[in-house]
C-alpha cells in the first residue's frame, strides 16, 4: 500500500498545496505528518486546517511546541524565536488545541513516527550521521522509523552490524535490515534544493521514494514579508537553505 509522509511544513501553504496536488496524482492510501506544522511561515492556521482532516497519524514538532508556549525559546536563533512568538499570537484556539493533543511518538502501520529522534523524542536531537543513528536503532522495535527535523532527506540503513547513510531518491527496504528515513521538509528545504520535499512509502513493494515538488516560492516569500516576519525567513526559501 502506498502511503505519504510529510514533515516540517512550517506554515508554508504554497508548498503544502503543491505537495497535495502532487498527491492527487500519486493517490496514496493514507498520509502521516511528522510535526513542525507551524513556525517560520506565514500561514500556520491554514496549514493545520488543510492537513488535519487528511492526517491518519501525526506527531508534534519542536516548533509546534514553541508556538503553543510549551518550549523555552532559548535554543532558538533570533529569527526562529521571533517567528515562534508571531505564530503564538496568530494561532487560533482551534489550531492550538489540535497541536496540543499531538503525541511525541506513534506506531503507524509497523513503522515508528517521531519528529526528531526515536530514542528521546522530547529532546529534539538531530540524527545527521551514522554515529547519531547508532544511538537510535535500539530505541524502537519497528524495522522502519520515519523522522523529520533536520530538513535533510536521506536514509540510514542498519544491517545489524554497520550503518550506511544514503541520499538516493529511491531506496529498496531489504528484509532483515532496519531503517531510519528522514522525509525532508515540505515548507523549508535546507539541502540546497528549494522544491518541497516529502516521502512515499510502499510497504508491499518494500520501497521508499523521496519526492520533490516545485511550488510558488515567490508567493510564500511575499506572505512572510507581508506578515512582518524576519526577512531571512523569506530569503532562505529561494535558495532552499
Ligand atoms: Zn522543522
Amino acid at each position: 500500500m502506498l502511503r505519504a509522509i510529510l514533515s516540517d511544513i512550517h506554515g508554508n501553504l504554497e508548498a503544502l498545496e503543491a505537495v497535495l496536488a502532487d498527491l492527487e496524482r500519486e493517490r496514496p492510501a493514507a498520509l502521516a505528518c511528522l510535526g513542525d506544522f507551524v513556525g517560520y511561515g506565514a500561514s500556520p492556521n491554514e496549514c493545520v486546517a488543510t492537513l488535519r482532516p487528511r492526517c491518519e497519524a501525526a506527531v508534534i514538532g519542536n516548533h509546534d511546541l514553541a508556538a503553543i508556549g510549551r518550549l523555552k525559546l532559548g535554543g532558538f536563533n533570533s529569527d526562529a524565536a521571533a517567528a515562534a512568538r508571531w505564530t503564538d499570537e496568530t494561532l487560533t484556539d482551534e489550531t492550538r488545541a489540535w497541536l496540543t493533543q499531538l503525541p511525541y511518538s506513534v506506531a503507524w502501520h509497523d513503522t515508528r513516527l517521531v519528529h526528531a529522534s526515536p530514542a528521546q523524542p522530547e529532546e529534539w536531537h538531530y540524527v545527521l550521521s551514522p554515529h547519531d543513528a547508532s544511538l537510535e536503532f535500539e530505541s524502537f522495535a519497528e524495522s522502519l522509523c520515519l523522522i523529520g527535523h533536520s530538513h535533510y532527506p536521506g536514509a540510514f540503513e542498519f544491517d545489524g552490524k554497520d550503518i550506511r547513510y544514503s541520499r538516493v531518491p529511491e531506496l529498496a527496504l531489504e528484509k532483515g535490515r532496519r531503517y531510519i528515513v528522514n522525509v525532508g521538509s515540505v515548507g523549508q528545504p535546507r539541502d540546497g534544493d528549494p522544491r518541497a520535499a516529502y516521502l512515499l512509502w510502499d510497504d508491499r513493494a518494500g520501497m521508499v521514494r523521496h519526492v520533490r515538488v516545485a511550488y510558488d516560492v515567490d508567493r510564500a516569500m511575499q506572505r512572510i514579508r507581508d506578515a512582518n516576519l524576519p526577512a531571512f525567513l523569506a530569503e532562505r526559501l529561494r535558495w532552499g537553505e
